[in-house]
């Protein structure tokens, strides 16, 4: 199968030294197996995401030498795909609706003054909308993945493999129905509106959509791709090598996030500093 892989930065700000290193490391790889490298803009926060940044993600890409096919997809065009998604896990009767805050999911938790259980989706939903059937379904509502339920449907899970091709757990994984039950727990699939996929729906539709063959991303996902392989399963869809690359820091040792521009590779551009100088402080 020919190799095929992706970058997809959500346009929520500039592009820091991270997603530098994302993006050389799958386009290298690309490149080095004589496959394709596809370009995703991952812009489903309509609220936080701006053209601007968008229009910089470009000029960044292309100003390291990263060059992608036209077009690009926008998951902003793709809501009646993720609507069909949700609507065949209504009929398997596999999620429900979820009015819970934060506020709500923390109250909920027996002592949540040990600190709240937490996964690869944030905090272990402790279940309260657990009951409520779709038909019950708000505008404003979150749409959960019945976790239990999901299992009890796939059967023996631990037959759902994947491969991991970065430099840590390489080799062989598998679906533990133990820790997806109690380290994952029903996670959230879409927010407010039906179709309005959260990441872990959207990417694993967006993945089979393009055809990937390995997603490169960083290793801070590692956990999340239990989550993802589940929904391939639940969804029929192809499975799919991963390749957790190495987490850019700062100074501190912080993991480098969009809000400071500090990292950012256009300021490093503004400076004069060249693409190789740029691959040069990120180990490239
Ligand atoms: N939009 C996600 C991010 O920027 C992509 C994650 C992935 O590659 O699966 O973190």
């Amino acid at each position: 199968m020919p190799y095929v892989t992706r970058f997809a930065p959500s346009p929520t700000g500039p592009l820091h030294l991270g997603h530098a290193f994302s993006a050389l490391t799958a386009y290298t790889r690309a490149r080095e197996q004589n496959g394709r490298f596809l370009l995703r803009i991952e812009d489903g926060d309509t609220s936080r995401c701006r053209p601007e940044w968008e229009a910089l993600i470009y000029a960044d890409l292309r100003w390291l030498g990263i060059s992608w096919p036209e077009p690009v997809l926008h998951i902003t065009a793709r809501e009646d795909i993720y609507a069909s998604a949700l609507k065949r896990l209504d009929e398997l009767d596999l999620i429900y609706p979820c009015s819970c805050t934060r506020r709500d999911v923390m109250n909920a938790l027996s002592a949540p003054q040990e600190g709240a259980p937490m996964g690869p989706d944030g905090v272990i939903y402790p279940g309260t909308c657990r009951s409520r059937a779709m038909a019950s379904f708000r505008t404003g509502d979150a749409i959960r993945l019945d976790m239990a339920k999901s299992l009890a449907y796939l059967g023996d899970v631990s037959r759902f493999s994947w491969q991991e091709t970065g430099p840590y757990e390489t080799g062989t994984h598998r679906l533990d129905s133990a820790q997806l039950i109690h380290g994952v727990g029903d996670i959230v699939l879409a927010r407010k509106e039906l179709g309005t996929a959260a990441y872990h729906l959207s990417v694993v539709i967006d993945d089979a959509a393009q055809g990937i063959t390995e997603a490169v991303r960083g290793a801070d996902l590692m956990e999340a791709t239990q989550i993802h392989r589940l929904l391939q399963a639940l969804l029929d869809l192809p499975e799919l090598a991963y390749h957790h690359h190495r987490l850019i820091r700062d100074e501190n040792g912080k993991r480098l996030a969009k809000r400071t521009d500090a990292k950012a590779i256009s300021k490093f551009r503004e400076e004069g500093l060249t693409p190789e100088d740029v691959k040069a402080l990120i180990g490239l």
